[in-house]
């Protein structure tokens, strides 16, 4: 097995382990909440008993967690981000990865999706796998070797021939952002490794936190409106 796939492997383990540790840290969370009473947060509790005040306590208890949560870690992972600095290699220009086919973001695009409307404006596909390899033999053997199968790539038609941007000031959001997410593919020659490494750890956290809060809160609302 490659390094790269050792480091896929480690990050999906990584993840089950922060996964199940932030379960055991919110469940341990709901029940410091708990009145005196048994039975479980996700029981059918008679409307104005203990167990329904339980249930709205929590919930706001975690509405107003899942903001702190996203507030702090974002900030986190953005002032991280902001200690790296572009070298203007122009990878990401003429190597945009999406697990979406052309003709999936034009559906995306026309059915409201910013993002999807966005990439498709500023990036167009390569005709073949094989044109995109003569570029970047390198980033087609990368995503092969983490597993990816289904993708398509990508390329900016403005991107110079000294990897500047003609419309630098002007620039997509799409390119402002990028790279957004440190657990996302970034080119291998991209200045912004430093910061995937150290923010992956946050990123997962904040992953897990978000899914399984949004999980309770879905729940609870579906119980309490019901
Ligand atoms: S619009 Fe500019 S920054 Fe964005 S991909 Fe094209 S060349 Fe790069
Ligand atoms: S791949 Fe990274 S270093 Fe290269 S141009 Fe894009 S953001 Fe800058």
């Amino acid at each position: 097995m490659s390094n790269l796939q050792n480091n896929l492997e480690a990050t999906r383990l990584e993840y089950r382990k922060v996964f199940s540790e932030t379960v055991e840290e919110i469940s341990s969370t709901v029940d410091s909440l708990r009145p005196d009473i048994v039975g479980d947060i996700f029981d059918d509790f008679e409307k104005d008993s203990l167990g329904y005040g339980w249930q709205k306590r929590v919930l706001k208890f975690l509405e107003e967690r899942l903001k702190e949560v996203i507030s702090d870690k974002t900030g986190q992972i953005s002032k991280e981000r902001d200690k790296c600095k572009c070298i203007g290699c122009g990878s990401c220009c003429r190597f945009a990865v999406s697990e979406f086919s052309p003709s999936a973001l034009q559906i995306k695009a026309e059915n409201g999706d910013k993002i999807a409307k966005e990439f498709i404006k500023t990036f167009v596909p390569y005709n073949s796998i094989e044109e995109a390899q003569k570029v970047f033999p390198e980033y087609i053997e990368l995503l092969e070797e983490e597993g990816c199968s289904n993708y398509y790539i990508y390329h900016c038609p403005k991107v110079t021939e000294d990897n500047r941007c003609p419309d630098y000031e002007n620039r997509p959001k799409i390119c402002r952002d990028f790279p957004d997410n440190p657990v996302a593919f970034l080119p291998l020659k991209c200045s912004y490794s430093a910061w995937k490494l150290k923010s992956k750890s946050v990123s997962l956290k904040l992953r897990a936190e978000v899914e399984i809060i949004d999980f309770y809160i879905e729940k609870l609302k579906g119980i309490l409106n019901r």
